[in-house]
């Protein structure tokens, strides 16, 4: 009897989540650690479109980053969905918006069997609430592109230009999500594809920029 109560109280623990920043449990950002990296959030943009970064080249962020996406650690996607969530609701606060996320290449989704940032992005649209309307198919990664082996610089430039596709003129504005923004490329390339069909991108969200 007291065995099995303590193998659950150890099973228990396993599961407990802490505040990666301050260590307060059962959090895995806290409020007073959510709203303190807040402080660094910044707008830059690509474009011509805003960019709202939620944080700024923060370590413990990066790394959870890397959890989330590569290594599928998948209680992350609370305090991603959340910080995102949160963007959203900056760049529409009543009007109806559509949201995308920046498609994942169809190799990385077959590697990890599943797509982080599709799955971070549609609870951050639940999160924020009914006028965000979470619209997978509306930017899609083309595949069928060319191996680069072979090809000389400009045809792989040419290559790796052009890579999403947009199928669907939507009737809303559109949001675009990324967890993270480095060179700006493929939030560029997603806006690019959006607007070749006359989408209007409203703005991106990203969690973090480095
Ligand atoms: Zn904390």
């Amino acid at each position: 009897m007291f065995i099995n109560n303590f193998l659950d109280d150890l099973k228990n623990l396993l599961g407990q989540n802490y505040c990666f920043f301050c260590g307060l449990i059962e959090e895995i950002v806290c409020p007073t650690c959510f709203k303190k990296l807040l402080l660094d959030s910044k707008i830059r943009f690509e474009s011509n479109v805003p960019v709202l970064s939620l944080t700024q080249n923060n370590e413990t962020i990066a790394r959870m980053i890397v959890n989330h996406k590569d290594f599928g650690l998948s209680n992350l996607k609370e305090p991603f969905s959340d910080f995102i969530a949160l963007g959203l609701k900056y760049f529409s606060k009543r009007e109806k918006v559509y949201v995308v996320n920046v498609p994942s290449s169809y190799q990385s989704i077959q590697k990890r069997g599943l797509d982080p940032i599709s799955i971070m992005t549609e609870i951050a649209c639940k999160k924020a609430g009914q006028r965000f309307i979470y619209k997978r198919n509306l930017l899609t990664s083309y595949e069928n592109r060319k191996d680069q082996a072979g090809l000389n610089f400009d045809q792989r430039n040419k290559n790796m230009k052009d890579v999403f596709r947009s199928n669907l003129v939507a009737t809303k504005p559109v949001i675009i999500v990324d967890d993270l923004i480095t060179t700006g490329a493929s939030l560029r390339e997603s806006i690019r594809a959006l607007r070749q069909i006359e989408n209007q991108v409203r703005a991106c969200v990203v969690v973090a920029a480095n």
